[in-house]
């Protein structure tokens, strides 16, 4: 007998841990993830979480989202995004989430691209405390099963509807589940380059398997690079210096240690800047220099990024560090509408692996911890709202020869599991390669992959 659930979430990170939360308590729930539960871009995140900090901020904070994404962003998507912030942080906060505080009152940061401290964090480990604060309570829901080292590696639909998928399991099976509504929070595509801040296990996924069943995809070239990670001459996941040292007040240097840029633009602009400074200078780095902040005492408000640097042989109190640009945030991704629905019946898409236009051409700082669960809870409340719609659907026990019949798939594409992961990729990158030529996008998007 097929396992059959009314909604199956894939990813464990902010946006499908929120999505599942949100769900009515009476509907089973398999939430699942291809790692262990902590290993998503969520926990990474540094720097902290927008809010509308209070009515006057509304325009600025507008602005500054659509200057980011060079006003490609669909605004109707930035003004939910905005106009829903309070009520997220308010229920993080009732979850038990902290955020720092100052004099006892909540302590607002500022990055890169903002004009204003409106940036909710906690000390600089803002992603590990909600997502580990969500993950607690997940954990702890009775009608929410989870499934850790267990991948996706398909959907199963027919006339546009998606009516399930199969999975990897943790034993290495592949075994078909059905579910009336599937949300897809499978994270980015840096796992497929070469230098990235990304957990190398997140290779968009859903990306791959969307262009395969021809599930409409937005802005697939829109790759946004991180100005400063930690650098490194070995291959790995690249350490993120957070956009917030420099809001602090950090400072770049080129190789004389001289000042050449204004460390506080747009991260796309900012990293050209670095690139253009590196093929000057010769050197496969600039320096951060962290000494140059004065207005905190860097070892309380960066704590991580102070440990890790010292980890790293550079004692940021005393000495300049080496930082390089990384594939850090993914723009585009399956394309959703405003709650959050795919262009395939019953198939909800969230987080970074979608694509609602909040973010436009670019993302402003700190947007995304706030847009993946500001959208995920809207994808929960429709299918809550959709239920009737759902309950009639039937979801049929098949054999493996039916399921071949019922669904076209060939159980023999996933003999080689790598190599059909390998082709997923590769697909990506041909899209955000055609889609970069076309449109003249930043060469760095497809010169950087892991291979090809
Ligand atoms: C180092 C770093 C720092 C950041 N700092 C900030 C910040 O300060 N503020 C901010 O707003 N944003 C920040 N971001 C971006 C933000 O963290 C992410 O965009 C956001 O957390 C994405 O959440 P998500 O739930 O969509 O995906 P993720 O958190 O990446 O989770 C993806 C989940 O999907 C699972 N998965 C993937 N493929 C499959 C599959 N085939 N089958 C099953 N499971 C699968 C993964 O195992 C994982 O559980 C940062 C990102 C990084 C990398």
């Amino acid at each position: 007998m097929n396992k059959s659930y009314d909604i199956i979430v894939v990813g464990t990170g902010v946006a499908g841990c929120f999505a599942a939360l949100n769900l009515p308590p009476d509907k089973s729930v398999l939430i699942i993830t291809k790692a262990s539960l902590l290993d998503s871009d969520s926990y990474l995140a540094q720097g902290g979480i927008c809010v509308l900090k209070d009515e006057e901020d509304y325009s600025l904070f507008f602005e500054d989202t659509m200057r980011a994404g060079h006003y490609q962003n669909n605004r109707e998507s930035v003004e939910t995004m905005i106009r829903s912030s309070q009520t997220v942080i308010a229920d993080l906060m009732a979850y038990g989430v902290r955020f720092s505080c100052q004099n006892g009152e909540l302590s607002y940061t500022r990055e890169g691209a903002h004009q204003a401290n409106r940036i909710l964090h906690y000390e600089d480990i803002t992603g590990q405390e909600i997502t580990g604060t969500l993950l607690r309570h997940v954990i702890e829901k009775e009608n929410i099963a989870i499934r850790e080292h267990t991948t996706m590696i398909d959907l199963l639909c027919r006339e546009n509807t998606c009516e399930g998928m199969i999975l990897k399991t943790s034993t290495g099976e592949y075994e078909p589940v059905f579910a009336k509504n599937i949300i897809l929070a499978s994270g980015g595509i840096g796992g497929i380059y070469k230098h990235t801040t990304n957990f190398s296990h997140i290779t968009g996924d859903s990306i791959g398997i969307a262009l395969k069943h021809h599930i409409q995809l937005q802005n697939i070239n829109l790759i946004q690079i991180h100005p400063t990670t930690l650098y490194s001459p070995k291959p790995g996941r690249r350490f993120l210096i957070s956009e917030s040292v420099r809001g602090e007040g950090a400072l770049l240097y080129n190789k004389a240690k001289e000042r050449f840029v204004n460390e506080l633009l747009a991260r796309d602009v900012l990293t050209n800047k670095i690139y253009k400074q590196m093929k000057k200078d010769k050197m496969p780095y600039v320096w951060l220099s962290m000494k140059d902040i004065t207005k905190c005492d860097i070892r309380k408000r960066f704590p991580n990024i102070y440990r890790h640097c010292l980890m790293a042989g550079y004692d940021a109190l005393n000495e300049y560090i080496p930082v390089v640009p990384a594939q850090h945030y993914f723009m585009g991704g399956i394309r959703v509408d405003l709650n959050s629905k795919t262009s395939m019946k019953h198939l909800y898409a969230v987080g970074e692996t979608c694509c609602n236009g909040v973010h436009g051409a670019n993302r402003l700082a700190s947007n995304s911890l706030l847009e993946s669960l500001v959208f995920a809870k809207r994808a929960a409340r429709t299918i809550a709202d959709n239920q009737q719609a759902s309950e009639g659907r039937k979801i049929e026990s098949l054999s493996s020869k039916k399921l071949e019949d019922v669904y076209g798939i060939d159980w023999n594409t996933y003999d080689h599991i790598d190599s059909y992961f390998s082709s997923l990729m590769e697909n990506i990158r041909g899209e955000i390669e055609k889609k970069s030529r076309k449109e003249l996008h930043n060469e760095w998007n497809y010169n950087h992959f892991k291979c090809g």
